[in-house]
């Protein structure tokens, strides 16, 4: 793992420390591959290293089987075997389906994770987590692989646009409530637009490290989502995703659907975990110090929550497995939650 500066005109030097093999393919989407592909195939070609770059367009519409297939056709085309490599060079979409691809690329070959978006190096990037969606919804297909490498260049971070950078925060704030207090405190005294700033490069390296920590650790307990251990990762989840698909993927960015969706997860920690409502008033300060969504538009359509609540979640016999905080730094999951619960939640958003 690698977490610094100016860093991708190193990653064909550092990659050789660990991956003995030749062949690799770049897979990046279109944003991303124009800004930072070049540096990255002329490190690598530095390092004797034959990259194929692989480019998908930009957007969630391209996490599909259909284009994990694309890319496998060309890296045969490209001569890559099962000594060969993928790296991922983007956000979220692109660490997801091409982990996916070196999932099955001759049943595993190696991934080298380059994630180009906040949220990206404090989440998705970390945990194996990989794969696509189907018409009939979100990471329905995937596989758990975990990245051989990991190199976050804090640098790219520049060119990623604000409301891109921001919902980054919604995911750490979440950590920040599961599983560390302390550093909800630091957060209140950081600014999003100061953190992009060179004189800040240090603390963003270690809010980002700190990030990757509280992931791991959690993460190493439960690998394959067994014994619900991980499950308290998806605090704010249920009514984050339930907002997103509500606003068809349009309206909200998921940390944007994801703010909200801890609002309301805070308002029922303060009815069913004793949660003190002050926590809760500190957190959504937080949320809105990074320019995150707290409330919902007063025009927007609530019952469309209700329904994507009911589609997404088996509520048996009215309840759902869901994760509460009884106090900032602590989260459980429960089952003694109803679907009114939530409903009264995000009728108060
Ligand atoms: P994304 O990858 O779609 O990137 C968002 C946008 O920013 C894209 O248009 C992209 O081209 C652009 N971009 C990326 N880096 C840039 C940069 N440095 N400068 C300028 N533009 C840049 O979205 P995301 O928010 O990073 O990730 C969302 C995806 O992550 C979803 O598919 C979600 O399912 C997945 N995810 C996976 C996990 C996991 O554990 N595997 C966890 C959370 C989210
Ligand atoms: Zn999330």
């Amino acid at each position: 793992m690698l977490i610094d500066a100016s860093v991708l005109d190193q990653v064909g030097e550092y990659a050789r420390k660990y991956l003995p093999c030749e062949r690799c393919a770049i897979i990046s989407d279109s944003n991303v591959a124009s800004l930072f592909a070049e540096p990255v195939r002329k490190s690598l070609i530095g390092a004797g290293f034959q990259p194929a770059l692989i480019k998908v367009p930009a957007g969630e519409k391209s996490k599909t089987l259909e284009q994990a297939g694309g890319i496998c056709g060309q890296m045969i085309a490209a001569g890559l075997d099962r000594q060969s490599f993928v790296i991922g060079l983007g956000g979220g979409m692109i660490g997801d389906i091409s982990g996916f691809v070196a999932a099955i690329y001759h049943r595993g070959i190696p991934h080298v994770q380059i994630p180009t978006t906040l949220l990206a190096m404090v989440d998705s990037s970390i945990g194996g987590k990989t794969g696509v969606n189907t018409p009939h919804g979100k990471n329905l297909l995937g596989a758990v692989h975990h990245p051989s490498l990991v190199i976050d260049d804090l640098d790219v971070l520049k060119t990623l646009p604000n409301r891109e950078f921001n919902q980054g925060f919604a995911e750490i704030i979440k950590h920040a409530v599961i599983a560390d207090a302390k550093m909800l405190q630091a957060l209140k005294v950081m600014r999003a637009s100061g953190l992009r700033h060179a004189s800040e490069t240090h603390a963003l390296q270690s809010l980002i490290k700190r990030n990757i920590q509280i992931k791991s650790k959690i993460v190493a307990k439960d690998e394959r989502d067994e014994t619900g251990e991980r499950a308290v990762l998806n605090f704010g989840h249920t009514g984050g995703h339930a907002i997103e698909r509500a606003g068809e993927y349009r309206k909200f960015l998921h940390g944007e659907a994801l703010s909200l969706g801890i609002v309301a997860a805070c308002a029922i920690s303060i009815k069913k975990a004793g949660l003190p409502p002050d926590q809760r008033d500190a957190v959504v300060e937080l949320l809105q110090r990074f320019k995150l969504p707290t409330r919902l538009p007063p025009n927007f359509p609530r019952e469309k929550i209700f329904n994507a609540l009911k589609f997404d979640k088996k509520f048996e016999g009215g309840k759902v497995r869901f994760v509460v905080t009884p106090r900032i730094g602590s989260a459980y999951v429960t089952e003694d939650v109803t679907f009114d619960d939530i409903r009264e939640a995000v009728e108060t958003l």
